[in-house]
């Protein structure tokens, strides 16, 4: 048996989209068929049915609506998928046979321009990637902004681009089948797309470099024009750039350090507190800028000096600010006028953020001699008034979304316009008249002239009434309580009337298309202004941000030191409050002072403090004040991190072995320029062993790396290191010791500490006061021995430690669920140890 003629035309389509989920619209659904309906299905939720198709079995089908289809195919991006729509391309009606089919449009994860489909603080990028000659390249593109960038590495810095991949975080790929380096696109999240081959078709390059850079281009480039080639035309020259002349941190440093996102909310992650930004262009510039901080002294103090003029003027401030709030996405705006996408509601929202733009102009122009970057806004602000006018007199203040459906074209703007819409009125009138007239004439008091998409206009008379019908009037339809009529004078007016509209909708369409395309000729410079606005927004939250929580403006310098008197730690220090939060003094360099080694116990604070010496240096080199009463930032090139994760423990390493990893990564990795945070390194194992690798962990980096360096740790053993290798220096954290009550002051002090304190953080966590007890008991006997704490340092437990094994009462102890036991269930259950011990 053969598939039906419908059927036929399906799967020749599907042969051509075979990587797509495919919307085939019939009628006034999509339907999706076969092994695409079954995914479907089970993704949206929707019934799963079946269509005769000429076949002995019903091929499997399901729909949805094609009105309401955006939320369904904007699901289906976000599980990974690719849609292609395809329309009826001529009129059923007017069709010989079965309607002709195309696909019209394509949606991808990182291809799509409606603001539907995005998220409006987040750069939404896809990449290609390409090998050659030893060299790996990225080129990578954010199309709903016009953002087209281009890097490569040698193959032996292969670790930098995966770091790189992660920032960027795209929702989809594009490789050659052929691609070798699988590694890079482990950690893709969003889809990737093979390639069988390079493009047989031209692509034309403009710009010299190496033949991977190219490649990686024309891969990019290929696959976009087969999705949406209307965005071809607004990239432009790409931009070349080096992944390290920017800070690097790698993913794992970008989740320790909570820049980007919090574990529990976002909110209280760096970006969160910080990002005081009034438009989306500003939120996306924001957070792409705290992912690469700059390397670049001059670049950065061209925005510290911005943003201390902002600062210090509270009422420049407050006006840009409140010029930026009226401002819309500019940056997606211009790129759906590209795409033909935009629609009348867009274009007022251009006019609107225009006069704001303006207002910006004449706000900096007092201070765009004072600083670079004002200088630089100031010159990418096109004032674009040839726009602003002709939205003005075009377009009405409120117009429907749709382009179609007229209602869009100003009063006055088009003579035609006007014509057609004053006969529409006179026909209008007429019916109003028609009715009163009729009424009078049959004495028909209720009868109603009205009109419905399906019949036009009709007469309305309830079956109370209808002998009173004349006889000229025709009947139409039958309701329950009512008969509709029409007459020969109505329907000519219909014509008319109907005429008229549909004429002006379609003429008031055409306009519109006009009007697009005239301002199409601004594309260029409604791109520079939205950069140029991210770029104020962006300077702007950075002032907000740094009078908000008093930072100070950050010396930078090029010297290997890192000097920070009362530090804090902007994070935590709001959700303690000001007031409640310790400062501390950081110095670092790279001779005397280049590791410290900080002792103290669990919950002293030595974590906050690594972190917050990170998270100066990387404020600082976005151009940021910082949260220190004087800070002096030697430029850093990376900040490399090992800060206790267990994310990793779900690809089936141990702690230990993914600890390890990291230690590798950042030994490798690391300069004399880098900041290293090692935090408890070395605890995953056993003791002997955790020592050893933590010294000679220490010895390696002070000879080998010299990098600045803060290193946590239990083992007291190490703060004999101090002295032994030159640079190492103990700090501690202050503990107050009153009786039996232990105060952490969180001071970060010269010196070392041999207590931990366990014991006291057990109590802290509520274990039962018996155990509590018992614990400083057995402690003192340890203590009376002569055995030193030191000697039984202890190893911090983690569920996946293998050794040392502990056994009996102990064990106990620890498998015990204190938190789900009710006080009665602990005391029984100590009673039982106690029997046993
Ligand atoms: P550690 O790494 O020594 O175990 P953390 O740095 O994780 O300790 O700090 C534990 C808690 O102590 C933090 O969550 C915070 O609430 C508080 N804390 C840390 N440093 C400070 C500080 N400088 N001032 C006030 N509170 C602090």
């Amino acid at each position: 048996m053969s598939f039906t003629p419908m059927m036929k035309q399906y799967l020749d389509i599907k042969k051509q989209y075979s990587d797509c989920l495919l919307f085939f619209r019939l009628g006034d659904f999509y339907e999706l068929f076969f092994e695409d309906a079954v995914i479907a299905s089970r993704e949206l939720e929707i019934v799963l049915t079946g269509r005769d198709a000429g076949q002995e079995e019903r091929v499997p089908m399901c729909g949805v609506p094609y009105h309401s289809a955006q939320g369904y195919i904007a699901k289906l991006l976000s599980r990974g998928y690719k849609v292609a729509i395809c329309e009826q391309v001529e009129d059923p009606k007017k069709a010989k046979g079965l309607v002709k089919r195309e696909v019209t449009k394509i949606y991808t994860p990182g291809t799509v321009t409606e603001e539907f489909f995005l998220q409006e603080k987040t750069n939404n990028y896809i990449i290609a990637l390409a090998e050659k000659d030893g060299l790996i390249a990225l080129a990578v593109a954010e199309v709903s902004t016009g953002y087209l960038g281009i890097t490569s590495v040698d193959e032996g810095k292969i670790e930098v681009l995966a770091s790189e991949i992660r920032r960027l975080a795209p929702t989809e790929a594009v490789v050659l089948k052929n691609f070798k380096k699988n590694f890079l696109l482990k950690d893709i999240t969003g889809i990737v797309n093979y390639l069988e081959k390079l493009p047989a078709e031209e692509i034309e390059i403009a710009f010299k470099g190496p033949e991977a850079s190219k490649e990686a281009y024309k891969i990019l480039i290929s696959y976009l024009k087969r999705i949406e080639p209307a965005v071809l035309s607004i990239f432009g020259q790409p931009e070349f750039y080096q992944i390290d002349s920017y800070l690097y941190f790698d993913e794992s440093t970008r989740k320790n350090l909570e820049i980007l996102r919090n574990r529990e909310d976002n909110s209280s992650s760096l970006l969160g507190i910080i990002d005081f930004t009034q438009t989306a262009m500003g939120a996306r510039k924001l957070k792409e800028e705290l992912t690469k901080p700059l390397l670049n002294l001059k670049a950065i103090t061209d925005r510290l000096d911005a943003v201390e003029i902002l600062v210090k003027d509270y009422e420049l401030r407050e006006n840009l600010r409140e010029n930026l709030k009226n401002l819309y996405d500019l940056e997606r705006l211009s790129i759906k006028l590209v795409c033909g996408t935009i629609n009348p509601k867009d274009l007022i929202k251009i006019k609107q953020s225009l006069p704001q733009i303006w207002h910006i102009k004449n706000s900096i122009n007092h201070v765009k001699n004072k600083s670079v970057l004002f200088a630089e806004i100031y010159e990418n602000l096109p004032e674009m008034r040839e726009v602003y006018n002709l939205i003005d007199k075009s377009i009405v203040d409120d117009p429907p979304g749709s382009p179609k459906d007229g209602g869009i074209i100003k009063n006055g703007y088009n003579s035609t316009v006007d014509e057609y819409r004053k006969a529409r009125e006179e026909g209008q009138d007429w019916i109003i008249n028609y009715e009163k007239k009729e009424r009078e004439r049959t004495g028909i008091k209720s009868l109603k002239v009205n009109y419905n998409k399906v019949f036009g206009y009709f007469i309305e008379v309830t079956k109370a009434n209808l002998h009173l019908v004349p006889a000229d009037y025709q009947r139409k339809q039958t309701m329950v309580n009512a008969e509709r009529f029409i007459t020969e004078e109505l329907k000519h007016y219909e014509n008319l009337i109907l005429g008229a509209s549909e004429k002006l909708a379609n003429l008031e369409y055409e306009l519109f298309c006009e009007i697009r395309s005239e301002i199409l000729k601004y594309q260029e410079d409604l791109k520079r202004a939205a950069s140029a606005v991210a770029l104020l927004d962006f300077l702007i939250s950075l002032a907000v941000a740094a009078i908000e929580y008093d930072f100070t403006r950050p010396v930078i310098t090029a010297e290997p030191v890192l000097e920070i008197k009362n530090g804090r730690h902007p994070v935590v220090e709001k959700s303690v409050g000001r007031a409640n939060f310790v400062p501390n003094d950081l110095y670092l360099d790279t001779k005397e002072n280049s590791l410290l080694l900080i002792t103290g116990p669990n919950m002293a604070g030595k974590s906050t403090y690594m972190r917050q010496a990170a998270l100066i240096v990387i404020l600082a080199q976005i151009g940021s004040f910082v949260p220190a009463e004087y800070a002096r930032v030697g430029l850093v090139d990376k900040i490399l991190t090992r800060i206790g994760a267990t994310d990793d423990l779900a690809k089936g390493q141990s702690t230990f072995m993914v600890e390890m990893i990291e230690c590798n990564n950042i030994l490798r990795n690391a300069t004399s320029r880098s900041l290293i945070l090692l935090d408890e390194v070395g605890r995953g194992t056993s003791t002997y062993d955790g020592i050893s690798i933590a010294e000679a962990i220490i010895e390696y980096i002070q000879k080998k790396i010299k990098a600045r360096t803060l290193f946590s740790t239990h083992y007291h053993e190490l703060t004999g290191l101090e002295g032994e290798i030159p640079g190492v220096k103990n700090f501690t954290v202050l503990v107050q010791e009153k009786g039996e009550e232990v105060k952490f002051l969180h001071k970060v002090v010269p010196g070392k500490t041999d207590k931990s304190y366990g014991i006291y953080v057990a109590k802290l966590a509520g274990l039962p006061r018996e155990v509590v007890e018992r614990a400083y008991e057995i402690l003192a006997r340890f203590e009376d021995k002569g055995l030193k704490v030191k000697d039984t340092v202890p190893v911090q437990l983690s569920l996946f430690e293998e050794k040392p094994e502990p056994s009996g009462v102990i064990k106990e102890l620890i498998e015990l669920d204190l938190i789900r036991m009710t006080p009665l269930e602990a005391l029984n259950k100590l009673y039982e140890l106690r029997q046993k011990a």
